[in-house]
């Protein structure tokens, strides 16, 4: 027989067909999977468009038709859209204020930065573009537009000036380039953060925006440089600092201000002269109140500097050139115990002046109860003070107080952002609260990490609006290019899943230029610190370098302070720089030492509750409190307790049992022995001990005093036989006085019968 015939052999052939091709199909889907991702590994990252220079500058890759086709697709659909190219999408460099330097085309930006103790000359490079006139540079606007979410901001006007500056508004869950809140964000969002996207705080503002918190902090400073860091009233936190400002208060007649530790809006602050008023555990801001403010028409007032913080590290800071002054709306008068409780005198808070019916609203600028900083200005040259002095004097204060806090944050930073290589991860607007006594002197009452942003009357529409923009358009979001970036970072996720063998994961540097060890230890404190050393850029510095060229041309109404334009000045802040371990200078302090012990005292007494309660709910704390007391008993009561104990149980007889009791824990004894028969756990079990019991009870005695059994005294013996497990184990089961109360009761029985 031919087997190549056979229907077997054919269908044989058919499958090994079948599976070979199979096989091959299988291969080939590998290959292209396999091809695909070595041309995604092997693709060519793009540059920064806007910030290359022309030597560095790669050539340009031919475009292919079909691009280019899309892209004047594009170009014209928005053209017929009416909307002009970059008109005020931000990736083209918006529109900034009157004062800001913005170049027609290139131009050379130079610049100081300060890193870990030095200081760089930064010159980059920089082009604005104007709206580009080849449709080659053009790229479609979904790649542009950037994007901000503004959910938990309830300043609808921030969401409004973000989409007229072209930002596209989005939701959280949203790849946001810049999100906007109101409140300081938890640690994870800082955490998951890409490498793109930028928020409104610095984690560790806190430092300087809680009064108890920026109190420390300059007292410190203070205490490392005393003649630099009179910025502001003698200040104690109480009740740490209870004696010591008890002492001054002995020593100086002065009056206090005493304020909630972390309170706003004059809630809650009072004057006192007499600081025996205030209890040893209060826990308050105690500080000497500025008797002799400076009084325009007779009001005094405070002004409210908004400041922009780019950068920690370095250090960049800019303060906007218009702001508020805010005005008591009761003619000043120095503190009398009479007087001392008006607080429409003595507070200048918006929050609280409102309510009282002289408050003014005035659309001049030279009256109401709320007024513009270029209006202050123009009344202090009118009446010959120096504005220029005084501006640089506020400067000073505002750059000292984030210097007392700038180790933390630059640590913060660090450890929240450790892979933020091309643009800063964060940008804050900080309220400066600053009061100005009669010498022009500036001093810091306080720092709000979210000013208000309500424009109730056209002051704040007028300087509010400006600021808004000219934040949005200073800080360099659009430097990261946000597809470029979630390209990279998709590549490296396949790389790690993968584990593809190649170069070694490159270690992205830091936007600080990948900054060595910090070396300030050098400096610590000395006034003679080494001249700081001036280095021409880097080309490691390259993003910020970018940074600082894309600040420098997007000024609008801000003028930077820090770095400082004036070298001699950076020489002079280098020294605040370098503060030793905060810890340790912390705990070098009288106060701070009563500080840590009261925290101690704290910790203490919190453990102590959580125990307390812990036992409580798992019900051991009576057992445990006994125990505790009889160790901590001398011997001989713990003897005497023994003896007493003995004594007491020589004596004891079993209490009355009911009925009722009896016949219901018959009851459950019965049923459990009918439960444990279900359930099989004692084999051959022909008699309970219920029937024993029964037994017993039931027993009496006949003529001859032999008694009779309900049960014959063989069945009994078997019983007893078969059930003395059993009935062990019920009788275990009972509780001690139970147990004896039925052997007294049966014996009982037993005695009366015979
Ligand atoms: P809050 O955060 O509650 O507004 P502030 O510290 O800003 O508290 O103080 C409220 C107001 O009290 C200030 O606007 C200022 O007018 C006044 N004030 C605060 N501290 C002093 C001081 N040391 N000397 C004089 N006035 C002060």
């Amino acid at each position: 027989m031919n087997l190549k015939n056979s229907k077997f052999f054919k269908r044989i052939q058919e499958l090994r067909h079948f599976s070979k091709e199979k096989i091959r199909k299988d291969r080939e889907k590998r290959t292209h999977v396999v091809r695909a991702l070595d041309m995604a590994l092997n693709e060519q990252p793009c540059l920064d468009r806007e910030w290359f220079s022309p030597e560095q500058s790669p050539p340009l890759q031919p475009m292919s038709p079909r691009r280019r086709m899309k892209k004047t697709r594009c170009l014209k659909r928005r053209a017929a859209a009416g909307k002009q190219v970059g008109d005020n999408s931000p990736y083209y460099g918006p529109s900034s204020g009157e004062n800001s330097p913005m170049p027609a085309d290139e131009a050379k930006l130079q610049g100081f930065i300060q890193l870990n103790n030095k200081t760089y000359r930064v010159e980059c490079p920089t082009r604005v573009l104007n709206p580009p006139m080849n449709v080659d540079e053009e790229r479609p606007a979904s790649e542009t537009k950037s994007t901000i979410c503004v959910s938990n901001s309830r300043y609808a006007m921030i969401g409004k000036i973000s989409k007229t500056l072209g930002y596209k508004l989005v939701k959280e869950s949203k790849m946001w380039n810049i999100l906007w809140s109101d409140s300081f964000p938890g640690v994870e969002l800082f955490k998951n953060m890409k490498r793109f996207q930028q928020i409104n705080h610095f984690p560790g503002m806190i430092e300087i925006c809680r009064k108890d918190l920026l109190s420390r902090n300059l007292n410190r400073m203070l205490k490392i440089f005393p003649q630099d860091y009179k910025i502001f009233p003698k200040t104690w936190m109480l009740p740490a600092d209870y004696g010591d400002a008890m002492n001054y208060a002995l020593n100086h007649k002065r009056t206090f201000i005493l304020k909630p530790d972390s309170g706003a809006q004059g809630r809650g602050i009072w004057l006192t002269n007499d600081l025996k008023t205030i209890g040893p555990h209060e826990r308050l801001i105690c500080q000497t109140y500025i008797n002799r403010p400076l009084l325009i028409d007779g009001y005094k007032f405070d002004l409210r500097v908004y400041t922009l913080i780019t950068s920690v590290d370095p250090l960049r800071i800019f303060v906007y050139n218009e702001g508020l002054a805010r005005f008591a709306t009761n003619k000043y008068v120095e503190p009398t115990p009479g007087n001392a409780n008006d607080l429409y005198m003595h507070l200048t808070n918006y929050s609280v002046n409102k309510r009282n019916s002289h408050y003014e609203l005035c659309d001049n600028d030279d009256c109401g109860s709320k007024r513009k900083l270029s209006a202050i200005n123009t009344w202090m040259r009118r009446h010959n003070y120096d504005v220029e002095e005084f501006w640089s004097n506020v400067d000073d204060v505002i750059i000292k107080t984030v210097l007392s806090a700038w180790p933390v944050l630059k640590h913060n930073y660090h450890a929240c952002f450790p892979g933020h290589d091309k643009i800063q991860a964060c940008f804050e607007i900080l309220g400066f609260d600053i009061l100005v006594d009669w010498k022009l002197k500036p001093y810091i009452l306080e720092v709000n990490h979210s000013p208000s942003f309500h424009t109730n009357e056209q002051v704040d529409r007028e300087v509010k609006r400006p600021l808004i923009r000219d934040t949005l358009n200073l800080v360099s979001t659009v430097l990261a290019d946000k597809r470029q970036i979630l390209k990279e970072d998709r590549k490296r996720v396949k790389q790690r899943l993968l584990k593809i063998r190649g170069d070694p994961p490159v270690q992205r540097p830091r936007l600080g230029g990948g900054t060595s060890k910090p070396k300030i230890d050098a400096q610590k404190g000395s006034p003679d610190a080494q001249p700081v050393d001036v280095e021409p850029e880097a080309e490691d510095h390259g993003p910020l370098a970018q940074q600082i060229a894309w600040e420098e041309s997007h000024l609008g109404n801000f003028r930077k302070i820090m770095p400082p334009p004036d070298l001699s000045k950076l020489d002079y802040y280098t020294r605040f720089y370098a503060q030793s371990n905060q810890v340790s200078i912390f705990a070098e302090t009288a106060a701070s030492k009563k500080r840590e012990d009261l925290a101690r005292k704290m910790r203490i007494q919190i453990e102590e509750k959580k125990a307390k309660q812990q036992q409580m709910l798992n019900g051991k704390a009576k057992r445990d409190a006994r125990k505790r007391h009889t160790v901590l008993l001398p011997r001989a009561v713990r003897e005497r307790n023994r003896m007493n104990l003995f004594r007491l149980r020589e004596n004891w007889s079993p209490g009355f049992i009911s009925d009722a009791e009896e016949r219901l824990r018959h009851t459950w004894l019965h049923m459990r022995a009918e439960a444990i028969r279900m359930l099989k756990i004692t084999e051959n079990r022909r008699y309970s001990s219920t029937d024993l019991q029964q037994s017993l009870r039931n027993w009496t005695p006949d003529q001859h005093g032999h008694g009779r059994l309900s049960a014959s005294l063989p069945q009994l013996a078997a019983r007893l036989r078969h059930q003395t497990c059993s009935i062990v184990s019920h009788l275990a089961q009972l509780q001690p006085h139970r147990l004896l109360t039925l052997i007294h009761n049966v014996l009982l029985k037993f005695v009366d019968s015979i």
